[in-house]
């Protein structure tokens, strides 16, 4: 009998305003999930941002490097 194998989504935020760019969430998140923003945020950084296209395991890594603490991932 086929074993059904539910695969969990994860929701991703990145409070923007209190990034300051250092980007050690991008280098870390082997899912390619956090990306560069294009735009500066009200402290002239580019801020870290969930990509559209890419899956976010749940993996907590990037909240555990953010040295700022910028970063919630939640269990949808
Ligand atoms: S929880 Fe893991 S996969 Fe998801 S964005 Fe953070 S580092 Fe990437
Ligand atoms: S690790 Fe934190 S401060 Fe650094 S880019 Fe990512 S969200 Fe911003």
């Amino acid at each position: 009998m086929a074993k059904t194998v539910t695969r969990k989504k994860y929701d991703v935020i990145v409070k923007s305003e209190f990034c300051k760019g250092c980007h050690l969430c991008i280098e870390y998140c082997k899912s390619g999930k956090l990306v560069n923003s294009k735009k500066l945020n009200k402290m002239g950084y580019l801020y870290a941002e969930p990509a559209e296209d890419a899956k976010c395991t749940g993996c907590m890594v990037c909240t555990l490097v953010c040295p700022d603490l910028v970063i919630e991932v939640y269990d949808e």
